[in-house]
């Protein structure tokens, strides 16, 4: 359900884009989507980090709803690719749906409107049809068998590609954590690791960590 109306939205999204492209600053608009892209990917990346890292599967209400899932992809990765679309990508877009209606408010604005308002929109277009599918690009990098523009987006390194992506399933520290491109995963891994010792010290473990 979540994903049809995610996908319905997302589709009346870039006919309104286009419909308005006359009144909108196009090239601040193209210029909000990478960086709406990148933050998707440091978005996956900080909460792949966390489920991986803290609290157990076990914590009530959290634990089965969000560590499970990422601590059963370490047990069984391939998994991922074998759930089906709707399973895959449900929880992902129904978390979206206040972005996709942010985003909405934004292109209905009263115009004129200030140079940034134009960047916003294309930010969180991308951010939140990113979003969508992080899940969905996760499962692609543990795939065999992907479209054949998938496979060149991953060769080009715009999404992220399998050999990418078992760095972080070799790593026996778990780092890499990002999904989405990878781009971000450096300096991520640097600031997630800094974290973990900030964190430590207001009393909250690594899980497993006596
Ligand atoms: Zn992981
Ligand atoms: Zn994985």
């Amino acid at each position: 359900m979540s994903v049809t109306l995610a996908a319905v939205l997302a589709i009346v999204l870039a006919l309104q884009l286009a419909r308005s492209a006359s009144e909108l600053r196009i090239a601040v608009l193209l210029l909000g989507m990478p960086l709406g892209f990148l933050t998707a990917d440091i978005a996956s990346g900080l909460m792949h980090w966390f489920c991986d890292t803290y609290f157990h599967p076990r914590t009530p209400l959290i634990g089965p709803m969000i560590i499970a899932p990422f601590r059963e992809h370490h047990v069984d990765p391939a998994a991922l690719a074998r759930h089906g679309f709707l399973e895959r990508n449900g929880n992902n877009c129904l978390a979206c749906l206040p972005l996709f209606v942010v985003t909405f408010e934004l292109l209905a604005s009263a115009r004129p409107v200030a140079v940034w308002h134009d960047g916003l929109i294309g930010y969180l277009a991308a951010l939140t049809v990113t979003l969508c599918l992080t899940n969905q690009i996760h499962a692609w990098a543990h795939s065999e068998c992907v479209p054949g523009i998938v496979r060149r987006l991953q060769r080009a390194g715009v999404l992220i590609a399998p050999e990418r992506h078992f760095v972080h399933h070799r790593a026996c520290d778990g780092r890499a954590y990002a999904v989405v491109c990878g781009w971000s995963n450096r300096w991520l891994d640097f600031a997630c690791a800094h974290a973990e010792l900030v964190l430590e010290r207001f009393g909250l473990r690594r899980d497993g960590a006596a």
